[in-house]
């Protein structure tokens, strides 16, 4: 398995470097807005730090808006896949090419390295972060203010005839070859950029006294500085922003508990005194990543409108579902229980069974 970062971890086309800049423009205006010092840097800390990297890095590297905005999720498999990288990477691996990307012509290995051909010119997994198709996907999205280029695209059908080549693979050689990403996963870096400041407003409300208001206009103010024109879904988000200050799912705020129900605590289980405390990420209120519609690999939804942050206990009980799916769920079970409601053992209580 690759454990490693994603090769190439530490470099950035032109291209990145722009949107992380304006990435961390947004970040330090924002920051400004919290009135206490020791808030203002918990925020940084925590949130909105941003790592000049392909993956935000490791321990003291990005905050947490860079990891769930503009980075793809963490992953160790046996293949090519990066160990978290920038959502606008320009090589995908996907079952069947999407029709928003790019098909490779062919996969070559040679040695312990990975080549794409492309245009009959091989590309290692070290240098597949340069390429540039020149056909922009706003074309195909139906946005002309996204010029992100359309990514190229390295599906199933050009890997099975390496199958059994690869199937030997180390995890040394698996890590050295980290070079793409979950095409489920990518999105243009416009969009990566709207959501990380979208996300980055449903914070600052929900938790550091900052009104929803206030930080948009900072953020428009900062999209002007850098002649960033924003797409139409940024613009219709704006248009209903009370909608992502609240859970997808159950609609309580973020800083409320999940459905607004109160929560016992949980009885304590051992922790190794030796190791440092991990963040609570596994209680049920603390904040996950929620995509509204799941992701897939033929449309791309890690969008300003279908990507928020919500409730962990929430964002696991949607199952990789879409929110009708899982209210349709949710209510045949109330539904199953309410006929044998009479046998529970205890009425008061919504979570003894
Ligand atoms: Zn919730």
């Amino acid at each position: 398995m690759a454990k490693g970062r994603t090769v190439s971890a530490g470099r950035l086309t032109d291209f990145d470097h722009k949107w992380l800049t304006i990435a961390e423009a947004i970040a330090r205006k924002l920051e400004g807005l919290i009135q206490k010092q020791d808030e203002r840097i918990k925020f940084h800390v925590g949130w909105s730090k941003v790592s000049f990297t392909r993956d935000a890095e490791t321990g003291k590297g990005g905050g947490k808006l860079q990891r769930d905005a503009l980075c793809t999720r963490g992953r160790t498999d046996k293949a090519p896949f990066s160990n978290r990288n920038l959502r606008w990477h320009p090589l995908v691996i996907a079952h069947e090419t999407p029709d928003w990307s790019i098909q490779i012509q062919r996969i070559e290995i040679d040695g312990s390295r990975i080549y794409f051909v492309i245009d009959n010119k091989r590309y290692s997994s070290t240098e597949v972060h340069t390429l540039r198709s020149y056909q922009p996907i706003g074309d195909i999205l139906g946005d002309p203010h996204i010029t992100t280029d359309k990514p190229f695209c390295a599906p199933l059908e050009l890997w099975k005839v390496h199958a059994n080549v690869l199937q030997r693979w180390s995890d040394r050689e698996w890590t050295d070859n980290s070079c793409a990403i979950p095409a489920a996963e990518y999105s243009p870096a416009e969009y990566c950029i709207e959501v990380f400041a979208l996300l980055a407003i449903t914070i600052l409300d929900n938790f550091y006294n900052v009104p929803c208001e206030t930080a948009m206009q900072v953020v428009l103010e900062v999209f002007k500085e850098h002649k960033y024109e924003p797409t139409h879904q940024f613009n219709e988000v704006l248009n209903s922003i009370d909608d992502m200050l609240v859970c997808p799912l159950c609609k309580a705020k973020l800083n409320d508990q999940p459905a607004r129900i109160q929560l016992g605590d949980r009885p304590q289980v051992f922790q190794p005194p030796w190791r440092s405390q991990k963040r609570e990420e596994g209680a049920p209120e603390s904040i996950q990543l929620f995509h509204v519609e799941p992701l897939i690999e033929t449309e791309i939804r890690h969008t300003p409108k279908l990507t928020r942050y919500g409730h962990r206990w929430c964002n696991v009980a949607m199952a990789d579902r879409s929110l009708k799916e899982a209210l349709d769920f949710m209510e045949a079970v109330v539904r199953a229980h309410q006929g044998s409601k009479a046998s529970m053992p205890n009425k008061s209580s919504n979570f003894q069974t």
